[in-house]
């Protein structure tokens, strides 16, 4: 099975999902979109109003926005994938709560196996602290490639926190930061890729 069709079945599955309470109040799931065949996949947090009324990522205010830190960065929509760590919205869009996190962690991880990006972009501490340590401060470590290795399998994944596309909506302040991180991702893409080819 190609790619496409495997991530199709994914979102098939999620579309029937009930396994949170989060399923009561969606009008639509939000399995995610974009190129199964790229290098950069982006996880969100998860749907607000916008994308549970469209069934689409980030189509509200913080995706405009992240679609200019998309073009920033010198890609566009059709060539990236962006998804979230939870697939419906959380009610009043509150943050996921970690059990939701979990539950819907198969899914996440389904689509990170066939899509085998080089590079995870986390958009928000949410989404970043499903993959890095939680000691990390988004603060801290925001613009910082950061390889994982998993223990039992040997294998690795680059990840690159950044602030949430929406909190920069609200505190200015992240905005330089935010942009800079992105005009930043085709260096870390290279270097990545430049590693791979010397092993
Ligand atoms: N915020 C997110 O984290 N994800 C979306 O899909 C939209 C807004």
């Amino acid at each position: 099975m190609n790619k496409e069709k495997e991530l199709e079945k994914i979102a098939q599955q999620i579309r029937r999902c009930q396994k949170c309470a989060l399923c009561k109040n969606r009008t639509n799931t939000v399995p995610g979109e974009g190129n199964p065949n790229t290098k950069i996949l982006f996880c969100g947090e998860g749907p607000g109003q916008r994308e549970n009324e469209l069934g689409r990522p980030f189509v509200g205010a913080a995706g405009k926005f992240l679609d200019e830190l998309i073009k920033l960065a010198g890609f566009t929509r059709q060539e990236i994938f962006i998804t979230n760590v939870v697939k419906c919205r959380p009610p009043s869009n509150r943050d996921p709560l970690p059990e939701e996190v979990e539950t819907c962690w198969p899914y996440l991880e389904a689509q990170i196996k066939i899509i085998k990006p080089k590079l995870i972009i986390t958009l928000g501490r949410h989404a970043m602290y499903k993959f890095l340590p939680a000691h990390f401060k988004i603060s801290q470590i925001h613009g910082q490639p950061k390889k994982m290795i998993n223990t039992k399998t040997g294998d690795s994944q680059v990840y690159y926190p950044v602030y949430h596309p929406a909190a920069a909506l609200y505190h200015g302040s992240l905005r330089a930061a935010l942009e800079k991180d992105f005009k930043k991702i085709p260096r870390v893409l290279k270097k990545i890729e430049k590693l791979v080819k010397i092993k």
